[in-house]
């Protein structure tokens, strides 16, 4: 336990051991962004060693010194930013996963999935709040998840974004354009979102993990474009070039149709992950 230290020094000690692009000489300079984000007053309060457990230490300090309204989103934002330095940049963190690609796939996605969970952007502690059952049948293991991660909206969020002007910015929250994204109260804060591009059918896509995911290292593939989810012959080249790309991994799509399909229909993607879904081939008869 180091308990003379504080919140501020802790979370510069984690921002210079997950992210290889500050170095030593950037103390100060972090000290300094952290306090310009959660006030001078904080400078004092007592660090926390579960750098997650800083983060709440450090927001709950901008809340109390007026810095930000105590509101879901204002600490969500907040909470981004600080994470976002502890992040690499885009191109870093595509630099990164395209030298591990080479020992690996599996190298490539579990530095890309360890980022995601150690900068916040999956919500582990969130997760962990999800049940899952198991059981077997004549079919094989069925397996029910029911995903608590999700938080209720708040209502002072839902107020605040009644009064917001709708920008329509990002398209929608599949959209390349919310790495970065700060957020707002109706949308979710991304500033420490990264987003691996990779090219798929001669295209440009991304590969980003759910932040509230419901299996192991749940994935979502993107297409850089904002264009509507359509089921043809090209999804199963897709597919099928995805787990070639990542053979380590599953990928599926959900159908293009409202209420039997996915949740997003407006943004092509698919879904994938280090997980054996429930599933088998029917036994062959004779
Ligand atoms: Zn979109």
């Amino acid at each position: 336990m180091c308990e003379l230290r504080t919140a501020v020094d802790r979370h510069g000690e984690y921002i210079l051991a997950t992210n290889p692009q500050y170095t030593e000489m950037d103390r100060v300079y972090l000290t300094n962004r952290i306090l310009g984000m959660v006030g001078d007053a904080a400078a004092d309060v007592p660090g926390k060693d579960d750098a997650l457990a800083n983060l709440d230490a450090l927001i709950d300090a901008a809340v109390v010194n007026g810095v930000i309204d105590d509101a879901q989103s204002a600490r969500a934002i907040l909470g981004s930013r600080l994470m976002d330095l502890a992040t690499p940049t885009p191109s870093g963190v595509n630099s990164t996963f395209n030298d591990k690609y080479q020992d690996s796939p599996q190298a490539a996605t579990d530095w890309f999935y360890s980022l995601s969970r150690a900068n916040n952007y999956i919500q582990t502690r969130a997760i962990a709040q999800n049940v899952a059952f198991r059981t077997p049948t004549e079919f094989g293991d069925l397996e029910i998840t029911i995903n608590l991660s999700k938080p209720e909206k708040d209502p002072r969020d839902i107020a605040a974004a009644a009064r917001q002007q709708q920008s329509g910015y990002p398209a929608c929250q599949l959209c390349l354009e919310n790495e970065g994204y700060a957020g707002r109260a109706d949308f979710p804060a991304r500033s420490n979102h990264r987003i691996v591009r990779f090219e798929l059918g001669g295209q440009t896509w991304g590969l980003q993990y759910s932040p509230y995911a419901y299996f192991s290292e749940h994935a979502i593939f993107l297409d850089a474009v904002h264009e509507p989810m359509h089921i043809n012959a090209r999804t199963f080249t897709n597919l099928l070039d995805i787990v070639t790309w990542l053979p380590h991994y599953f990928a599926g799509s959900n159908a293009d149709l409202p209420i039997v399909g996915g949740s997003m229909l407006a943004h092509e993607h698919y879904q994938g992950g280090r997980h054996t879904m429930p599933m088998r081939w029917p036994k062959l008869s004779g």
